[in-house]
């Protein structure tokens, strides 16, 4: 196991600001993962799973966290093939654009909306990541979850709980990591997977600020609203507080632009909740999960 004693948020999330964790443990091996308990009392903190960050804002100071980040340990793996269908093993450390890769070449189809989202297997599992109309949860089967009671188990389908951009798992309460997903993907030529990955990828650059210092959407959509919009209506596309501002390519992005601080970004985001409830009678719901010190 790899372990960084205080690491800087600033290095772990895409949007590069926030304060330290106690430890980061990134196992090497599933073995290892009957060591993180051990790990995680000698360095102290609570365990968090830590995907590529693309979904965080960590507050400014000490973090009273034990990181587990899981690299990509293996390359997906086909299950079971039927005549239309292919049954995939994928890594929970796998980035999102490696997986999409991977389903060019084996013309694995079912993810192409979400091209373009900066996060692991595991974060978008978790987050129920999703894209026009697509979710990861519609393609997942099974999951391989390490949970400190249980260790190393396989979950079934019939036990997620999932929405938009949530997701539980009924009867575990506590904190789980991703190792591997079991996903089902629709059979397709490699052609047309290529060019629907393009295509996505195309429209959502024209869109979000995607090599912008980001983590996303800051809040979710409400009912039949867009998010984005509302704060563009309200008059905070591009609004700046220090080095923190609402992106002027799409208002729902929170963009560090250099020397912001976590403070700052909640700043942003009590006036946008403000601005939208006084304007529009509107409750913004933070899609960005905030990482608060103690
Ligand atoms: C430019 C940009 C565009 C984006 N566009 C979209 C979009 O279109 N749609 C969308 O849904 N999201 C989008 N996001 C947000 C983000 O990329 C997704 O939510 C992504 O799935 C998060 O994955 P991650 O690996 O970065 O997870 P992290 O941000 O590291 O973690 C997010 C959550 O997942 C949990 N988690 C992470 N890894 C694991 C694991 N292995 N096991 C268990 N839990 C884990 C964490 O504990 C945390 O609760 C965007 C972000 C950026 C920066």
């Amino acid at each position: 196991m790899k372990i960084t004693v205080q690491p800087s948020f600033r290095e772990l999330t895409t949007l590069r600001l926030g304060g330290q964790a106690r430890c980061l443990l990134v196992p090497q091996c599933d073995a290892d993962y009957e060591a993180i308990p051990r790990e995680a009392e000698r360095y102290g903190g609570r365990l968090l799973a830590l995907g590529r960050g693309s979904n965080i804002l960590a507050g400014d100071g000490e973090h009273d966290l034990a990181l587990i980040r899981r690299p990509c340990l293996a390359a997906p793996r086909v299950v079971r093939t039927t005549s239309n269908k292919v049954l995939v093993a994928v890594d929970g450390g796998m980035t999102l654009a490696g997986l999409l890769a991977w389903c060019i070449k084996h013309e694995c189809s079912g993810l192409e909306p979400l091209a373009g989202i900066p996060g692991s297997i595991g974060g978008a599992v978790a987050m129920n990541a999703g894209s026009h109309g697509c979710e990861c949860f519609d393609l997942l089967q099974a999951l391989r979850i390490w949970t400190p009671k249980d260790g190393v188990v396989w979950v079934d389908r019939e036990i997620c709980r999932a929405g938009y951009r949530r997701f539980a798992l009924q009867g575990y309460d506590g904190v789980f990591a991703v190792l591997e997903a079991l996903l089902a993907f629709e059979t397709c030529s490699r052609d047309v997977i290529r060019k629907r990955v393009k295509s996505w990828f195309v429209r959502k650059k024209s869109v979000q600020p995607l090599t912008a210092w980001t983590a996303g959407c800051a809040f979710k959509n409400p009912l039949n609203h867009s998010a984005g919009r509302l704060l563009d209506q309200a008059g905070l596309r591009g609004y700046a507080l220090g080095g923190m501002r609402f992106s002027p390519v799409h208002a729902n992005f929170l963009e560090n632009t250099g020397k912001g601080t976590a403070t700052q970004a909640f700043e942003l985001m009590d006036l946008a909740r403000e601005t939208v409830a006084k304007r529009f009678g509107m409750v913004l719901e933070r899609e960005v999960e905030v990482l608060e010190c103690p």
